[in-house]
C-alpha cells in the first residue's frame, strides 16, 4: 500500500517570519492526521525557520531546488548535505518553473536526483507536458522522456525512495486542472514505464503525485484515482486551512 503524500510548494512566497507563522499553523492543523505523509517546501531563506517550527511533528520539510556538487566554487548554489544538515528530508527537483526559467534539463535533473538519493534524502521529481505538447499529442512522449532521463542514474535499490510528480505545465497556477481521468491516464502510463524500468514490485511502491491547480474542491476526485498517490500543491498550500482540506481528501 502506497502512503498518500501531500506536499506544499510555497515557491518564492513568504518571508521567513511569515513562513514560520504558516508552518506553525500547518503543524497545529494537521497534528491529528494519520496515514498521510505531509511536507512543506518553503523558499531556501526560510528553511531553517520552518524546520524549527515543525520540529518533532508529522510535517516534513522539502527544499525547492539543490545543486548536485558536494561543495566548492558554485556561487549561489546549495548542496544536498547543506539541506540535510538544515533539516530537510525532501527536495523538489525539475519543477517546470525551473525547467522554463532556469535552464533545468533532464540531464541536470538526473544529477540532482542522484545526489539527493546519495545523501538519503527523497527527491520529488517533476515531469509534465506543455499545452502545445499536449495538443500535438505528445504528452506521453514528453513525460516518458523526462521520467527516464531524470531517473537515468537511479538503480533498483533506491528507486522506491523516489517520488514522481506529474504536473502538466498548462495546469500549474492557471486554475485549469487536469480532469481526474486525464491525470489517471498519464499516471497509469508513467507507472507502466516504471514497471518496464524497475520491475512491477518497485514500480508499485513508487508514489506518483499529481500537481496543477489542486484545490480543496477538486482534490478528493483526483486523489481517488488508483494511480494518483498524493499531490504537489502550489497556490492552495499557502493557506493552512485549505492545505488541511487537501490532506484530509487524501486520507485512505
Ligand atoms: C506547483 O507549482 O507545483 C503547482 C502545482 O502549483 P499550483 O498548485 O498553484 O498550480
Amino acid at each position: 500500500m502506497r502512503v498518500p503524500f501531500i506536499a506544499g510548494n510555497w515557491k518564492m512566497n513568504k518571508t521567513p517570519k511569515e513562513a514560520e507563522q504558516l508552518a506553525g499553523d500547518v503543524r497545529r492543523l494537521v497534528a491529528s492526521i494519520r496515514n498521510v505523509e505531509i511536507a512543506i517546501a518553503p523558499a531556501m531563506a526560510c528553511l531553517a525557520h520552518v524546520v524549527r517550527r515543525v520540529d518533532d511533528s508529522n510535517v516534513k520539510v522539502a527544499a525547492q531546488n539543490v545543486y548536485w556538487e558536494a561543495q566548492g566554487a558554485y556561487t549561489g548554489e546549495v548542496s544536498v548535505a547543506m539541506l540535510k544538515d538544515v533539516g530537510c528530508s525532501h527536495i523538489i527537483i525539475g519543477h517546470s518553473e525551473r525547467r522554463a526559467y532556469f535552464g533545468e534539463t533532464d540531464a541536470t535533473v538526473a544529477k540532482k536526483v542522484r545526489a539527493t538519493l546519495d545523501q538519503g534524502l527523497v527527491p520529488i521529481m517533476c515531469v509534465g507536458e506543455t499545452l502545445e505538447e499536449r495538443e500535438a499529442g505528445k504528452t506521453l512522449e514528453v513525460v516518458f522522456r523526462q521520467l527516464l532521463g531524470g531517473l537515468e542514474a537511479v538503480q533498483n535499490e533506491d528507486a522506491a525512495q523516489v517520488v514522481v510528480a506529474y504536473e502538466p505545465v498548462w495546469a500549474i497556477g492557471t486554475g485549469r486542472t487536469a480532469s481526474p481521468e486525464q491525470a489517471q491516464e498519464v499516471h497509469q502510463a508513467l507507472r507502466g514505464k516504471l514497471v518496464e524500468r524497475f520491475g512491477a514490485a518497485i514500480a508499485q511502491a513508487i508514489r506518483i503525485q499529481y500537481g496543477g491547480s489542486v484545490t480543496p474542491a477538486n482534490a478528493r476526485e483526483l486523489l481517488s484515482q488508483p494511480d494518483i498517490d498524493g499531490a504537489l500543491v502550489g497556490g492552495a498550500s499557502l493557506k493552512a486551512e485549505g492545505f488541511l482540506e487537501i490532506i484530509r481528501a487524501a486520507q485512505p
